[in-house]
């Protein structure tokens, strides 16, 4: 069977540069998808980082001016899977995160950056690199969302029709920017329509992609279907309801090579599910290094960024329950400015029970999930959320809103799973702070009642989230929309 050739257009991607989910899902996708037939190559842009990672690396096309800027591409290899970098300084050399400056302010090019990285995707695909042809394009969030608006709207002369899929990582990321952008962008007047780009009077980049794709895909069941009602669409209700029968929950798989308790280098004591009480040793250890009183409660961990969206606010308001009904809270995170404080405001009254971090660090998320007991995920929304399944393969077990993704992968530990023998967390609906009270204290009495909790753990632990049937499922997606382009 000949391969499929699909170019994925993202942001980020593992382990080069990554800010969340998007880049481990961006990074696992070509492993994912290369047994069930198809070649992966991912286009990125040439972030600093990105440029040291790939050290010397192969020329393969030149512009003079892509969105005004001059830039080269650049093909190299990404985990054995090949890659194209574009190299374009005036656009991604610079010191700051992919999105914003080091203070946390938006880039004020982000359309020219962004648009670019779609521009290049439409050019490979037309054919503008020798020797590389593509059967389809797969576009990532609002960044890569004018990969296939440009495929529609203005694609090479005499390019190929090349079918397209946009993924929806998370709907409230529209990628609006001022209509006066517009003329700069290259797509012809009648783009600027209700069902072209035009977005409540300003461009976005989300739309673009989402009115342009051959098909939307969003990483859960549940969230495809939240998002045609207007409490997720985020102002897309409409345009999604009207596509239904393009748009597809795929549920993102978590990359085993790198989140194994059994085989994970940031732990203290490695385990699997015949050896839980292994996990004591990095419990120990967790509660050292966020500075917590040693002791056998329940130690509540959070792996967030500080938003609204995953519901930091309400768990801020609630450390004082934690610490009163014996548990203890270590949490890792960065966001809203407040939210930083409260929790730091919280750890100063109580401590010993409550530990913070404010950053990102990855080996102590991986070292939190392998001494935590319960991992509390309390989101408005959530397209799928990766911290709950890696909560489920580490045996820390999660306690989540009931929505989107969380909803699809967390069996609620009600009286009637837990003694059918398939509960694997807490589920609660709605994000209040007395949901979320009863929803803690709910994970703290059965986390007091050992067998239980035991079982809870390794039903969560067998549970397979790996890529294999979401790899199968997006190869069957590829070759129905080129089947149908033919
Ligand atoms: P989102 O992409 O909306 O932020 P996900 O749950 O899909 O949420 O993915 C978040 C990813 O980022 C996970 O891999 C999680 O472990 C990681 N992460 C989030 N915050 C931090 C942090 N402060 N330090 C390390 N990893 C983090």
């Amino acid at each position: 069977m000949p391969s499929i050739r699909v170019l994925s257009v993202a942001s980020e991607a593992v382990p080069l540069v990554k800010t969340g989910g998007l880049a481990d899902v961006a990074g696992a996708l070509p492993s994912a998808l290369a047994p069930h037939g198809v070649e992966m190559t991912t286009l990125l842009p040439g972030y600093p980082a990105v440029m040291a990672a790939i050290g010397k690396a192969r020329r393969i096309h030149g512009y003079g001016a892509l969105l005004g800027e001059p830039a080269r591409l650049l093909t190299a290899k990404l985990d054995g899977h090949p890659l194209i970098v574009i190299d374009a300084p005036g656009l991604y050399r610079r010191e700051g995160g992919p999105y914003t400056d080091a203070a946390g302010r938006e880039w004020p090019d982000n359309w020219r950056r962004f648009a670019a990285l779609g521009r290049v995707a439409a050019d490979i695909a037309g054919g503008a690199v020798k020797g590389r042809r593509f059967d389809l394009v797969h576009a990532h969030d609002w960044q890569a969302g004018m990969a296939p608006a440009y495929l529609r709207y203005a694609p090479l002369p005499d390019a190929p029709r090349v079918p397209s899929v946009i993924t929806v990582h998370n709907m409230a990321f529209v990628g609006g920017f001022d209509r006066a952008i517009l003329p700069a962008l290259g797509l012809p007047d009648y783009a600027w329509a209700i069902d072209g780009v035009e977005f409540y009077g300003r461009v976005s980049f989300l739309k673009a992609g989402l009115v342009s794709a051959d098909a939307i895909t969003t990483v859960s069941p549940t969230y495809a279907e939240e998002i045609r009602r207007p409490e997720f669409g985020m102002g897309f209700e409409g345009l999604i309801e009207g596509r239904a029968d393009r748009v597809h929950g795929i549920l993102n798989g978590i990359d085993a090579a790198q989140w194994s308790p059994a085989a994970d280098p940031a732990l203290a004591a490695s385990y699997g599910h015949r050896h839980l009480n292994r996990r004591t040793a990095n419990k120990r250890a967790l509660e050292a290094e966020f500075g917590l009183d040693q002791d056998d409660g329940p130690l509540f961990i959070a792996i967030t960024r500080l938003t609204w969206q995953k519901g930091m606010d309400v768990l801020a308001g609630l450390t004082d329950h934690i610490a009163g009904i014996g548990g203890r809270l270590a949490l890792l995170g960065s966001g809203d400015a407040w939210m930083e404080s409260a929790f730091h405001a919280a750890a100063a009254r109580h401590p010993g029970r409550i530990g913070v971090r404010i950053g990102y660090d990855e080996a102590l998320s991986h070292r939190m999930q392998g001494g935590g007991d319960a991992i509390l995920i309390p989101s408005r929304f959530e397209p799928c959320g990766l911290t709950q399944l890696y909560g489920l393969a580490y045996g820390c077990v999660p306690v989540v809103a009931r929505t989107g993704g969380l909803a699809d992968t967390v069996i609620d530990a009600n009286p009637a799973a837990v003694q059918a023998g398939v509960a694997t967390g807490v589920q609660f609906d709605g994000v209040t702070h007395e949901t979320l009270a009863s929803a803690i204290s709910r994970a703290a009495s059965l986390y007091r009642q050992p067998e239980v909790w035991r079982i809870i753990q390794k039903n969560g632990m067998a549970c397979d989230f790996s890529w294999g049937a979401s790899g199968k499922a997006y190869a069957a997606l590829y070759a129905r929309l080129i089947e149908e382009t033919r």
